[in-house]
């Protein structure tokens, strides 16, 4: 029998189905009340964590699920179809925290941390971004410092934190994966490490709970604040200036599980105008009938068929913890996001007036979507990386 390249094996078609019935079952009914009320659902977030999905690539040794990108992409694309923001919440402590501290952190770390944040005791979260430098990120000016102690002296601000808080009371993360600023290297360049701050660590506060966003209202944002924040040295993670490397590893599987968020939000758009156009009539006709409805149908099922393919074979070639992927991880994320937005769109119009309020889902989607061309690397990013890596590979295009 031929290999399902969306369920290459039993265990992913199994996580596929337990995912799909527990956002059937629980993530479904709270997803317009969180979204409206611009909420995270801590409760129900803690609760992947008996299901086993949020250490889902981290060692088994370490409290993980050990499983691998496609694995990924497949809780992403499930969790998607209902609630992209509940999903990129999960997206941030899941792959941006725990695989990165998988990946790159060492054993004593790993040891340490792993547990409670694949169980859900703990949230996690990334800081890289920052209110004055986004894509440009060697420009960020969070430093560290070292002290007499041997710790290190964290101040900055970082801007865009999904899970920085974890409620309304501006609660903050548990443990955030942070970049900073150490100095500059033999070659001038500017120098950035990783800390990993715990709340409770002396000037480490949550500045804002970030509101009013236009979609992914059921995650939490926020502006994190370092003051003389004291890291001790046991919280570096790798070699002083080791961070780029941590950042590019993991930027890659960022990026392709934005892009899994991207065919949820796809999918479930195309369902919505696939059932609606059967069951609206106009002019004696089901709207079915008419070609221009036809031609939103039709455009969204070709690219959501080509969006999906491209993503499984990506994640299907990706190792974890291994760079050397960016030039489809940033292909799919560029072709996904912005097709997910215009289907989201074309769904919306097929339904008319129905299409744009909330009860109905899709406009939600449409808003969800527009984050996904932003965080985790602008399009124009992408475009600027993959330009950059065919210069360096033109054979790519033959492979
Ligand atoms: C809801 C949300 C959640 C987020 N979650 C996180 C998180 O958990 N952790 C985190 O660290 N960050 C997070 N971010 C930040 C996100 O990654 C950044 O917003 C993104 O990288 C873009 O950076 P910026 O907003 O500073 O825009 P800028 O980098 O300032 O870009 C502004 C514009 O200039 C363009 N531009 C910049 N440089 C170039 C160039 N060289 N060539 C062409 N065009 C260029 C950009 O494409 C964009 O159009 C989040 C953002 C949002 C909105």
């Amino acid at each position: 029998m031929a290999t399902d390249m969306y369920n290459p094996s039993d265990e992913h078609l199994m996580i596929r189905e337990m995912v799909r019935n527990f956002v059937e079952e629980h993530v479904e009914p709270q997803a317009l009340e969180y979204d409206r009320d611009e909420k995270f659902n801590l409760e129900l977030f803690r609760s992947l964590g008996e299901l086993g999905l949020l250490g889902l690539t981290a060692d088994e040794q370490h409290g993980g699920a050990g499983m691998d990108a496609t694995a990924a992409v497949i809780v992403h694309e499930e969790l998607s179809a209902s609630d992209p923001g509940f999903a990129l919440a999960y997206l941030a402590h899941s792959m941006l925290f725990v695989n990165n501290l998988s990946v790159n952190g060492s054993e004593e770390q790993k040891a340490r941390f792993l547990p409670e944040v694949c169980n859900g005791e703990k949230i996690g979260c990334m800081a890289m971004s920052e209110p004055d430098v986004g894509t440009d990120v060697l420009g960020l000016s969070s430093t560290a410092v070292r002290n007499d102690a041997g710790d290190w002296v964290l101040n900055g601000r970082k801007m865009w934190i999904t899970n920085g808080c974890i409620d309304e009371d501006g609660t903050p993360a548990d443990i955030v994966w942070v970049y900073a600023k150490t100095g500059v290297d033999e070659r001038g360049r500017t120098q950035i490490s990783t800390f990993l701050v715990e709340a409770g660590f002396p000037g480490y506060s949550v500045g804002q709970k970030i509101m009013d966003k236009t979609g992914m209202r059921a995650s939490n944002t926020a502006e994190l604040v370092f003051d003389d924040c004291i890291v001790p040295a046991a919280n570096m993670v790798g070699e002083q200036g080791s961070a780029l490397s941590h950042m590019m590893r993991n930027l890659e599987l960022e990026r392709l599980t934005l892009a899994a968020m991207a065919v949820g939000i796809s999918r479930r758009s195309l369902q919505a105008m696939n059932r609606y156009a059967d069951e609206r009539q106009a002019f004696g006709k089901v709207i079915r009938d008419f070609g221009q409805i036809q031609r939103h149908i039709g455009e969204s099922w070709a690219e959501y068929r080509a969006m999906r393919a491209y993503l499984y074979d990506t994640a299907r070639r990706m190792t974890l913890g291994e760079s050397g992927h960016r030039l489809d991880s940033d292909g799919i994320k560029l072709f996904a996001t912005t097709a997910a937005k215009n289907i989201a769109d074309r769904a919306m119009q097929v339904m008319g007036g129905y299409g744009y309020v909330g009860e109905y889902v899709v406009e939600r989607l449409w808003r969800d979507a527009k984050l996904l061309e932003i965080g985790g690397g602008t399009i124009e990013s992408h475009q600027k990386n993959i330009t950059k890596d065919l210069a360096k590979d033109p054979d790519a295009i033959l492979r």
